[in-house]
């Protein structure tokens, strides 16, 4: 069974982001990328079935610019088999990335495609389940357990009441969530294997993909400075407080 794991290059999860003086996105220059930490997650997972022997290949895939090749690689160290960089300099959107991944799918035509549940730089939560809809396959979101047997996936999801089970039947999508594993780190011995396992570059326009952006972001702002908190003596200075300077009860 071949898997098939979409990966992001996103700002590192340590990194302070800010935002550019004019508003218009997150300034990039010179922060640590890194691979999105739910990808992370789906990379594990994909290694574990393949570990299990229930997996026979995982290929992973990246849609952006050249530097992307590092975060491919370190997937390929912690033990994917094979990568392919979709290169391009465009702004891509949720959309724009799950009809990429559909021409990919309709490549490689693997079984299960794992993605994160979401990128954590866009927060969008959207590329699964746009994949799971133009290709018509079954999805499970936010899996928190995955088991794979004759054809089935077998999935826990966290949901606001507890844990929901769901099986699909393959080929499907899964989408990670924080609880599904915990990531390997990669080993030296592996880095150096990674650097000679095979990682093809294709472009949008190879796959006959308009990846053009459908959505404009008008601003983006910082988050209000947080004031300083303060000790109260007692319940009664709490009320006072509340009620004459936050004016939050009557
Ligand atoms: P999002 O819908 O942007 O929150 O992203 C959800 C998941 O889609 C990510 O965790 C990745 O698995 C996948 N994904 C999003 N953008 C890309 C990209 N540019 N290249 C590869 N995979 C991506």
């Amino acid at each position: 069974m071949k898997l098939l794991v979409p990966i992001k290059r996103v700002v590192d999860f340590n990194v302070k982001v800010r935002v550019k003086p004019d508003g218009s996105g997150i300034d990039i220059a010179n922060v640590k990328m890194s691979m999105n930490p739910f990808d992370e997650i789906a990379v594990e997972e994909a290694v574990r079935l393949k570990e299990k022997n229930i997996a026979t290949e995982i290929v992973v895939v990246s849609c952006g610019t050249a530097n992307c090749q590092e975060t491919l690689r370190t997937a390929l160290a912690i033990g994917a088999d094979r990568a392919i960089l979709i290169d391009t300099n465009a702004d891509l959107q949720p959309l724009a990335v799950a009809k990429l991944l559909k021409a990919i799918v309709a490549k490689e035509q693997p079984q299960l495609v794992i993605l994160g549940k979401q990128a954590i730089d866009d927060d969008a939560n959207q590329t699964g389940q746009m994949l799971a809809a133009l290709l018509d396959w079954p999805q499970a979101t936010f899996a928190s357990k995955l088991d794979v047997a004759n054809g089935v996936a077998t999935v826990k999801r966290e949901v606001d009441g507890g844990l929901e089970t769901l099986e699909i039947k393959l080929p499907a999508i899964v989408t990670t969530d924080l609880r599904l594993n915990e990531p390997r780190y990669a080993t030296l011995p592996n880095i150096m294997k990674a650097k000679k396992k095979p990682l093809e570059t294709l472009t949008p326009e190879a796959l006959g993909v308009d990846v053009t952006p459908h959505l404009v972001t008008l601003k983006v702002v910082e988050p209000p400075k947080r004031r300083g908190g303060g000790k109260v003596a007692d319940v009664a200075e709490l009320v006072a407080k509340l009620r004459n300077e936050a004016k939050v009860i009557p």
